[in-house]
């Protein structure tokens, strides 16, 4: 045995507001992934990457340069070439800019999209909340229609809850240009009064931001907004119309949703619908899994012509600590079908062909070769749940044989080595009848 070092140098640890995601937590993963990508399929959507690094400048345009997400939480830095460039904080601006680069105004209208990426904010972390999280989120460019608009609350609603999840929406119309600005005003004078009992960032807010001080989360704000203006009393007719279509196609759908005047979403693109897809704690606090809005004039602001949109995102991360919460079920971990077990040198070079033939005929195998003996292998296969072992040890080898062992009820069989797949494929054919037949019973 080499000489093993000694831990001596200092550990560099995982970057604050970070997570790793470890193998134990996949299968909530793979599952969140296989539904979004179900979902996609069923309503027409195509996958989309963008980079996760993009021109500073398209998030201070996109987003708004006194959102929280860019003022305060952008990762962003001068590269080598002196250029200015921002990690993305959210996703919806680098698909409306790759819609206008690629010439997607041109296709078919509208254009659906979706995507599944890591998002990056330098927010204070805390429990759900990371500097990097994933979002899974979908775009329908080019359509302004409000059924369109229902439809995408009732996909966000359909992806939380078939995962499991006892989820509500609560929408919302923002107005647009033409009623938002007056809207502002009568906020603005609502709160002047009352700055001073205002915390510090909504003291700010109301200068810069002031739709924000309707959802801050600070006690005493959240008291005064309780009384303010209400977005949906100050729309112009068309937002009124439009805001009211998509409340009775709402109600065509089985979603459950609530009208909360509250909502107005961190980010400057959205006009009229904002909705969030939330779920109510123990304690009756509203989490926020999800959020999405229409931003009708986003691709004119990124430099394309006036194009209505819509979209969503929903936070991974959250989604799974939710479903931990609520012990969602998850599928069966996976299992191999075969293990192969070896004992001796010889059987252990025989094994790595028996490997390749097993997996060429897509045989789910698996194996610890580099362990020697047979009772550790026997039980590492019982761990890992496998359907069969196939032993081989020397007399085999001379034999040319290999030993089928069935690891239910301990049953074993000689049979031809060369023969050997083909044999496990029946049997696994037989288990696979026999399981269908019970299930049918
Ligand atoms: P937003 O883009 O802010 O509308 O966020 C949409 C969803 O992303 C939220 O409802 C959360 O589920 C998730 N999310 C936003 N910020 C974070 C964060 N810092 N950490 C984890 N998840 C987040």
């Amino acid at each position: 045995m080499p000489k093993v070092k000694k831990a001596s140098k200092s550990v560099i640890k995982l970057v604050k507001g970070m997570k790793d995601i470890l193998p134990n937590e996949q299968a909530y993963w793979d599952l969140i992934r296989n539904k979004v990508n179900a979902a996609a399929k069923d309503y027409g959507f195509q996958y989309i990457d963008t980079p996760i690094v993009e021109a500073t400048a398209l998030f201070k345009r996109a987003v708004g340069e006194e959102t929280d997400a860019v003022s305060k939480e952008m990762y962003s830095f001068v590269d080598q070439g002196g250029e200015k460039l921002s990690l993305r904080p959210e996703n919806t601006a680098g698909v409306v800019r790759a819609y206008i680069e690629h010439g997607m105004l041109n296709l078919p209208q509208p254009v659906k999209l979706f995507y599944f990426a890591p998002q990056f904010r330098h927010d204070k972390p805390q429990a759900g909340r990371y500097r990097q999280f994933w979002q899974f989120g979908f775009e329908v460019i080019g359509e302004n229609d409000p059924i369109v608009d229902a439809q995408m609350i009732s996909l966000s609603y359909f992806i939380l809850q078939e995962l499991g999840l006892n989820v509500e929406i609560q929408v919302n119309s923002i107005g647009d240009d033409s009623c938002r600005p007056k809207y502002i005003k009568t906020l603005t004078n609502y709160y002047k009064d009352n700055k001073k009992d205002l915390c510090l960032d909504c003291q700010k807010r109301l200068l810069k931001n002031p739709l924000r001080l309707l959802d801050c989360k600070v006690k005493k704000c959240q008291d005064l907004a309780k009384d303010a203006p209400q977005t949906v009393d100050h729309l112009c007719d068309e937002c009124n119309k439009h805001f009211t279509a998509v409340l009775e196609y709402l109600d065509e759908l089985d979603v459950k949703y609530n009208l909360n005047s509250k909502i107005v979403r961190g980010l400057d693109y959205y006009t009229k619908t904002a909705w969030e897809i939330v779920e109510t704690s123990e304690e009756g606090k509203l989490n926020a899994l999800g959020g999405g809005g229409r931003y009708d004039d986003l691709v004119y602001l990124m430099g394309g012509r006036q194009t209505p949109a819509i979209g969503f995102a929903c936070g991974v991360e959250r989604v799974i600590n939710k479903m931990k919460d609520v012990k969602a079920s998850l599928p069966e971990n996976w299992r191999p079908d075969v293990y192969v077990a070896t004992l001796g040198p010889e059987a252990r070079k025989k094994a790595l062909h028996l490997l390749l033939e097993l997996r060429k005929e897509k045989v789910s195998v698996s194996e610890d070769l580099a362990k020697t003996g047979l009772k550790g292998q026997l039980e590492s296969a019982d761990k890992k749940g496998a359907r069969y072992a196939l032993i081989l040890g020397q007399k085999e080898i001379v034999d040319g044989t290999v030993l089928i062992r069935d690891m239910e009820n301990g049953v074993q069989e000689v049979v031809d080595i060369k023969k050997a797949v083909k044999e496990v494929q029946k049997r696994l054919e037989h288990h696979l009848i026999a399981k269908v037949l019970k299930k049918s019973k």
